[in-house]
């Protein structure tokens, strides 16, 4: 049993949605558990309906629900699906009961209540449109299986309760059509509240499936040839890697590369199952392959945080920063809810390099003005490279002012400007 997941833009058109259907049926031999993203930029749009009608603008919130809504219509439409039979318009209606209303509850509330909704028509689509064309699955509403704590926007799983539900409903489904197809990134509460896992969370969703199930691997397909050891997009030169470590994918990810969600490693390395990585232009590339075997002889990778803000902060009085300075420092962290991406402490001064959310730095420097004198210097760039060679490190820092450096023996980090 394999478990796929395909991201927005691998269905973001009819021929995209074609092509997802090809790649599935290459695999009809095997047991699929399916994980679909929203259709393109599906969740960005549902997030501005949510914010429209939690600002009380309730006919630009419907306004901008029914264009989504013909939107997806269109799309069932060109792939031959009898839309009258879809469960799309009981979807669409749940919304739009919503959207009739008026907020009372937090906004993070009725975003999940909202957002949601785009995996969810997303699935329907593509499990009617393979069904239609004798690749025969089923369709489930994840809200029924993965529950959550009522932490919206950010819910957290609850093992237990999901891992029986998946025993129980998914393992008997598989062995009934071998193909099921299931929304990513989202689940509810035990009160039938729909809870989203944070933006991107759709990697996550199918390695807790992947976990739960046992899979025998589990395969992001994205628009890429695999994990790059840069952004193509900033670096053309970027070239593929096609082993990695789990420890090196959370390293990655934890100095902000974008290449998968950060919490989708622990519950695969966990079971010891491999994560692929690969292209859905190009099923016949093998991709990148991230399991527990170490990899020697990784090229340098290299992960760029522009909009980073430097904030210094120097004692008042010339005395030593000690302990008890640092831990009131980290109680404001923890109240302003930000984390510096680097940090280097001295005798009478401290530095922390953080992105520049602009209220939060407000915020925090306020609020640390109260024990320090604070600098703020703005406009900079956080440069981090792994596995790191002289060469590379001048060819990225040559001719930039360079206001902070930390290194290891395998990674280095530069804020410069
Ligand atoms: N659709 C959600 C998002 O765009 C979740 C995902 O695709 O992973 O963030
Ligand atoms: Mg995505």
């Amino acid at each position: 049993m394999k478990v796929f997941k395909f991201g927005g833009a691998s269905i973001n058109s009819t021929e995209r949605i074609e092509n997802v259907a090809k790649i599935i049926r290459s695999y009809s031999d095997e047991k699929l558990f399916i994980i679909i993203s929203a259709m393109g930029k599906t969740t960005n749009a549902l997030e501005k309906v949510a914010e429209s009608f939690f600002a009380g603008n309730k006919d630009e919130a419907l306004t901008l629900f029914t264009q989504l809504k013909e939107e997806h219509l269109k799309v069932a439409g060109n792939l031959k699906l009898p839309t009258a039979n879809l469960q799309l318009n009981d979807l669409f209606t749940e919304v739009e009961w919503l959207l009739h209303d008026k907020p009372v509850r937090e906004y993070d509330y009725y975003y999940d209540q909202i957002v949601c909704l785009g995996e969810l028509l997303s699935t329907a689509i593509i499990s009617s449109y393979l069904n239609s064309i004798d690749i025969k699955n089923s369709w489930i509403d994840v809200r029924d299986i993965v529950r959550t704590d009522d932490n919206f926007r950010d819910a957290g799983i609850d093992w237990e309760f999901t891992n029986d539900k998946v025993a129980a409903e998914i393992l008997p489904l598989l062995i009934k059509n071998n193909i099921v197809i299931a929304q990513g990134f989202i689940g509810a509460t035990d009160e039938n509240e729909s809870t989203t896992l944070g933006r991107e969370g759709s990697d996550y969703s199918a390695a807790i499936f992947a976990n739960m199930l046992n899979a025998e691997s589990q395969t992001i397909w994205k628009d890429v040839e695999g994990v790059m050891n840069a952004d193509p997009k900033k670096f053309p030169q970027a070239t593929f890697i096609d082993n990695l470590s789990y420890n090196e994918v959370i390293e990655m990810a934890y100095y902000g590369a974008q290449v998968i969600h950060p919490k989708t490693i622990k519950p695969l390395q966990n079971k010891g199952i491999p994560l692929h990585v690969r292209c859905f232009l190009h099923p016949e590339l093998k991709g990148t392959i991230i399991s527990n075997n170490p990899v020697h002889q990784l090229p340098p990778i290299i992960v760029v945080k522009e909009n980073q803000v430097l904030m210094q902060l120097n004692s008042k009085d010339f005395s030593f920063v000690e302990d008890k300075l640092v831990s009131s420092l980290h109680h404001l962290f923890n109240e302003v809810k930000i984390r510096p991406n680097i940090s280097q402490n001295g005798a009478i001064s401290l530095l922390c390099c953080l992105d520049d959310k602009p209220e939060k730095i407000e915020k925090l420097a306020l609020l640390a003005s109260e024990l320090f004198d604070v600098q703020v210097e703005k406009g900079l760039t956080l440069l981090t490279i792994r596995h790191y060679d002289t060469d590379t490190i001048n060819k990225l820092t040559s001719g930039k002012k360079i206001v902070l450096e930390q290194k290891t023996t395998e990674t280095i980090q530069v804020v410069m400007k």
